[in-house]
Formats: structure tokens, sequence, C-alpha cells
């Protein structure tokens, strides 16, 4: 393994009254940071000096795997900027680990999680000034990773680059936490048994818009998918994992089947149920089961839940047939409650007691 010493060339691309008009109302995914960090990977030699570089386009031969097969995956996670000053990332380590998970379903390198972590590290060092400050504001961080062998033959690249983009980020809602409409997706699947869909990998998320599309057309903001297109066992939405909540406080949640992605939101939001000392199943959950328990009143809440928006109440699941409603009921209070105290620790204005925050 390479040395962690990271070679750098800098460069502002904006003056600091540009990134501050930035900053004051960034939306998601607009904007980048100045900089980003490149790592090669070759097969005869493995990881090579990491890189902080301008940000800016890359180079890409036209003949690079990443263009024709896919071979791609990528994790999503966020830096906070806590009140006394102090930049901190939530769980790192846990999405270096499952980038690796991805890159061995996708026959790419694993990185060793201390070169990941110090990549996000000195990303967030150099562009400090990039993580605002604001309420609910974060700076989103992309790490990624791509084959980009020039080679046409259908196997495994041997030659692949890491890459961590920074963009700053506004809260996700604005004027508050707004419950939101589903779509039942009935023909289109994300993922099939032995496919991808427990990795993080770009085909994944280019297979989830037209069902996207179509839950747009339908007033949704979101879609569900189920285990197959027949089968009414729900698996996850387009780009969160999804949770029901009973009368009794108890959490339910569709498991790692294999088909969906072990969020990092869902596995820390299980560990704090458990602290209160609330039931956690995770099981197999059908869309059946939903709309009997809404109808008998046992269950009362349901949420989606991933680092871009923590938790996004469900007011309703819509399908070709029929709607499941909470209508005003939504968001629940287990389900605002909940949101509170993960975005608390995150932000620094309570106790984190799972050592959860690393300070970058
Ligand atoms: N499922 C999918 C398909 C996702 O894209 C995400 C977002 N990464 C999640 C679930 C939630 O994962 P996490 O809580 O780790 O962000």
């Amino acid at each position: 393994m390479t040395e962690l010493a990271f070679t750098r060339t800098t460069a502002d691309r904006r003056s600091p009254a540009e990134r501050e008009a930035i900053l004051a109302d960034p939306g998601f995914g607009n904007y980048f940071t100045d900089h980003m960090v490149s790592i090669v990977w070759t097969k005869a030699d493995g990881w090579q000096t990491p890189e902080v570089l301008p940000y800016g386009p890359i180079p890409m031969d036209p003949a690079s795997s990443v263009l024709h097969y896919g071979q791609e995956i990528f994790e999503g996670m966020k830096a906070y900027r806590h009140a006394d000053g102090a930049l901190v990332a939530f769980r790192p380590e846990e999405n270096a680990r499952r980038l690796n998970e991805s890159a061995r379903r996708l026959s790419l390198p694993e990185i060793p999680v201390e070169l990941f972590v110090a990549a996000v590290r000195e990303l967030v060092e150099i562009d400090a000034d990039w993580v605002p400050s604001g309420a609910d504001q974060s700076l989103y961080l992309r790490p990624f990773m791509i084959a980009d062998e020039s080679f046409l033959g259908v196997r495994a690249a041997e030659r692949a680059r890491f890459l961590v983009i920074a963009s700053p980020a506004g809260p996700y809602f604005t004027g508050g936490v707004k419950p939101v409409s589903i779509w039942l997706s009935e023909t289109h699947s994300r993922a099939g048994r032995g496919g991808t869909g427990a990795a993080k990998c770009g085909g994944n998320y280019a297979a989830s818009l037209l069902p996207q599309s179509e839950a747009a057309a339908h007033g949704c903001q979101q879609v569900l998918f189920t285990d197959s297109a027949t089968d009414d066992t729900i698996d996850e939405l387009g780009g969160m994992n999804l949770f029901l909540v009973r009368a009794d406080g108890t959490l339910v949640t569709p498991r790692l089947n294999g088909n969906i992605l072990n969020g990092i939101t869902r596995k820390s939001l299980i560990q704090l149920a458990k602290d209160r000392g609330l039931a956690v199943e995770e099981r197999d959950v059908t869309v059946r089961e939903w709309r009997a328990g809404v109808e008998e009143g046992t269950i009362t809440e349901a949420f989606a839940c991933g680092t871009a928006a923590v938790i996004t109440p469900i007011r309703e699941l819509k399908t070709a047939d029929f709607t499941i409603d909470f209508g005003d009921a939504a968001p629940g209070p287990i389900t605002l409650s909940l949101r509170e105290e993960l975005t608390g620790i995150q932000f620094g204005t309570r106790e984190d007691p799972h050592g959860w925050i690393d300070v970058l």
C-alpha cells in the first residue's frame, strides 16, 4: 500500500464573495468546491500516490470501461461544522466499508479504509471554507470509483481511479419537514435476486429514473420498489430505506435481503430506537401488511431515511389501484423525535453516545 502523504496542487476557483453567495443558498448538488482528491489504482502496482487537484475535468479515454460497461461505484456522506468550529464526519468508516462491499460486487479494487478516510479528511481540510455553518447545512461528500482502463473486452478493468468531490448542501426541507407522497412501481424493478441491488453502483440509479418519472407523473416525490415487480415484498425507495412504525412504537423495516442498500442512516436509527427500548423488526414487509395495518390502526407512521434528507416522513403510498394514506397525521411523533435525535448527534447539539462523530 502507498504512503498516506498526498501531493497538493491548489487553486481557488471562486472568490470569497462568490463562495459566500453560494453558501447562502446552495440547494443540493449544484455547486462543487475548489478541489478534489484523485487516486489511481493499477492491477500491477496497486494504489498510487494520492493527489489533491483543482476541481475540474478528469482525463477519460473514450474506450474506458466505465463508459461502456458501467463499472462504477460511489458513496454519499456529509461533513458538518459544529458550533465550536470543529469539522466532523458521521461514521465515515461505514462508508469506506460499504464502498468496498460495492467494489467486490462490481469487480473493482478495494481501498484501504484508512486511505478512504484520509482522502475525505484531506479534501475537507483544504476546502474547509466550503463547509457551511447555517441551520441544517453541511458539505455533501461524494467518493466514487471508476474503471478507466482503455480496453473493450468484457472483463474486470485493470486500472481504476478513486475520486472524492464535495458539494455544499442546504437543508433538504425548505420550510420545515414536509411529508412526501410515494408511488409504488408495479412494472419496473430496481434489483433482482443475485443482482447488484445491495451495491451502490451507478447502474442501479439509472434503472430507477424511468419509474421515478412515473412517480412524478402521479404527483409523487419518490418511488417505492418491491422485491420483484410481481411481488409486494417491499425493498426500498429509489434513494432511501423505508420504515413503518406500529402503534406500540415497534419499528418494522425490510431485512437486508441482498437487494437493498445497507443504509448507514437505517443502521443508526435501528440503534437509536433500541437504545430507547423500542422493538425493531428487520424482516420481510409487504404492501398488503402496510395497507391492512393502516386500516386497522396498528401502523401509525411511515418514513424513509438516508444521508441526504435524514428522515423523510411519508404521508401516503399511491398505487394504480389504491392509496394508503396517513394524511394530516404525518409526520408522526416517533418519526420526528428520531429525526431530532439523529440530526442533534450529527450537528453536535446532542451527546454522541456511540462515538459516531469523527473530528476531521
Ligand atoms: N437506499 C438507496 C438506494 C440509497 O441510494 C441510499 C442513499 N445512500 C440509501 C438507501 C440510504 O443510505 P444511507 O443512509 O447510507 O445514506
